[in-house]
C-alpha cells in the first residue's frame, strides 16, 4: 500500500496531462493505466493515428489522381499499405513513449493495471498477471475516457463490422466500406479509405451530417466530400447487419418508417458515436453514480463526492483531447489550491 497526493485513473489526454501538471506543481502522483501503453484514446487509437492515415492518404490521393501531374510532378505510385500502416504505428510509439519520458522527467508513478475505487481515498489496482496491490490518495482524478457506442443488431467483430480502431488497420483496402454515422469519426475514416480506393457510403439516421456542428459548415462538408467521391444515404437507419467471410449484408430503412432495403459492403465501420467509460471502476463503492447517458456530471470537475474529480470524455462537454487537456490543468490546479477555470466558449472543435 502506497500514498500520494493525487491518484489519476486513465493516462489518456486527461490523465496523463493531469499528472504531469501534479509532478510540476510538486504534488506525490500516481497514474493508474490498464492499456499497455500511455496516451488513451487519443495517441493509441484516435486523433494520433486517424490524422497520420489522412496525411499519408491525402498524398497518396494528391500523386494517383493526376493532381501533381498538373503541378509538373510526374508520377505513378502505387500503394503500399503494410509500410502505410507501419509509419502510422511508429508515430504512435514515438508519441506515447514520448508521455513515458515526462511522467520520468515529472516525478510521476505509472501505475500498470485496471483501477478500482475502494471507498472514498482508496483505490485496487488489479494487473496483467492477476496481482491486486492497493494506493491511497488525498485527491483521485477519474478521466477513464469513452468508448465505440454500440448500434443494435450490428455486432461489431472486427472482422468485417468494425468500430473506428479496426478501421485504423484494416488489412486491404474495402471495395465497398459502408460508414454507419456521419459525425467526424466517420468521415474522417471513410475519406481515409475512399482516398486509398474504397467506394465509400455513409449512412446517417439524421437528415443532414456532423449534427452539431454549424448547418452551413455541415453542408458545405458533405458538398464537398460528395465531389471527392463519397456516397451519401441521409435520413436512413441501419437495422440489421450479417456478415458472411467476405461481405457484410445491411438491411436499411428510412427513419421516418417504409420500406426496407438492403445494401452489400465488404466492409462496415460502425462509427455512431461514443459513450463515457466507467465500467469496473467502483463507483458504487464511494456512492457514485453516472446519468442516464453513462455519464459523471460535475461542478467545476468536482464529482459530488469530496476529494474525487473527474475530468475529459467521461464527463459532460464535447469529446475531444483539448477539451479533456484544458480540464485536467484546470482540475489540479484547483486540487493545489489555485483558482482556475475552463472557458467552454473556446474549445475549437
Ligand atoms: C478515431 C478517433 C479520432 C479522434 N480524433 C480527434 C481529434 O482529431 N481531435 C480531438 O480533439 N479529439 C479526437 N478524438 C477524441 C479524443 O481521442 C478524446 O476526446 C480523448 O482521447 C479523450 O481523452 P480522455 O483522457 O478523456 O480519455 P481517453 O483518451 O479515452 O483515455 C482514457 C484512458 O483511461 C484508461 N482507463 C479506463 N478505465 C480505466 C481503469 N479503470 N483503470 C485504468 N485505466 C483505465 C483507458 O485504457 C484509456 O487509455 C478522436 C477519437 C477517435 C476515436
Amino acid at each position: 500500500m502506497k500514498n500520494y497526493d493525487v491518484i489519476i485513473i486513465g493516462g489518456g489526454p486527461g490523465g496523463y496531462n493531469a499528472a504531469i501538471r501534479a509532478g510540476q506543481l510538486g504534488l506525490s502522483v500516481a497514474c493508474i493505466e490498464g492499456r499497455a501503453t500511455l496516451g488513451g484514446t487519443c495517441l493509441n487509437v484516435g486523433c494520433m493515428p486517424s490524422k497520420a492515415l489522412l496525411h499519408a492518404s491525402e498524398l497518396y490521393e494528391a500523386a494517383a489522381s493526376g493532381e501533381l501531374g498538373h503541378l509538373g510532378i510526374e508520377v505513378k505510385p502505387s500503394l503500399n499499405l503494410a509500410q502505410m500502416m507501419k509509419q502510422k504505428d511508429e508515430s504512435v510509439t514515438g508519441l506515447t513513449k514520448g508521455i513515458e519520458f515526462l511522467f520520468r522527467k515529472n516525478k510521476v508513478d505509472w501505475i500498470k493495471g485496471w483501477g478500482k475505487l475502494d471507498g472514498v481515498g482508496k483505490v485496487k489496482v488489479s494487473d496483467a498477471e492477476g496481482n491486486v496491490s492497493e494506493y491511497h490518495a488525498k485527491d483521485i482524478v477519474i478521466a477513464t475516457g469513452s468508448e465505440p457506442t454500440p448500434l443494435p443488431g450490428v455486432t461489431i467483430d472486427n472482422q468485417r463490422i468494425i468500430d473506428s480502431t479496426g478501421a485504423l488497420s484494416l488489412p486491404e483496402v474495402p471495395k465497398h466500406l459502408v460508414v454507419i454515422g456521419a459525425g467526424v469519426i466517420g468521415l474522417e475514416l471513410g475519406s481515409v479509405w475512399r482516398r486509398l480506393g474504397a467506394e465509400v457510403t455513409v449512412i446517417e439516421y439524421l437528415d443532414r451530417i456532423c449534427p452539431g456542428i454549424d448547418e452551413e459548415t455541415a453542408k458545405t462538408l458533405q458538398r464537398s466530400l460528395a465531389k471527392q467521391g463519397m456516397s451519401f444515404k441521409l435520413g436512413s437507419k441501419v437495422t440489421q447487419a450479417t456478415p458472411s467471410a467476405d461481405s457484410v449484408s445491411l438491411t436499411l430503412e428510412p427513419a421516418a418508417g417504409g420500406e426496407a432495403q438492403t445494401l452489400q459492403a465488404d466492409y462496415v465501420l460502425v462509427a455512431i458515436g461514443r459513450r463515457p467509460y466507467t465500467q469496473g471502476l467502483g463507483l458504487e463503492s464511494v456512492g457514485l453514480h453516472t446519468d442516464k447517458r453513462g455519464m459523471l456530471e460535475n461542478q467545476g470537475h468536482r464529482t459530488q463526492v469530496p476529494g474525487i474529480w473527474v475530468i475529459g470524455d467521461v464527463t459532460s462537454g464535447p469529446m475531444l483531447a483539448h477539451k479533456a487537456e484544458d480540464e485536467a490543468i484546470a482540475c489540479i490546479e484547483l486540487i493545489h489550491g489555485k483558482p482556475h477555470q475552463v472557458n467552454y466558449g473556446l474549445i475549437p472543435g
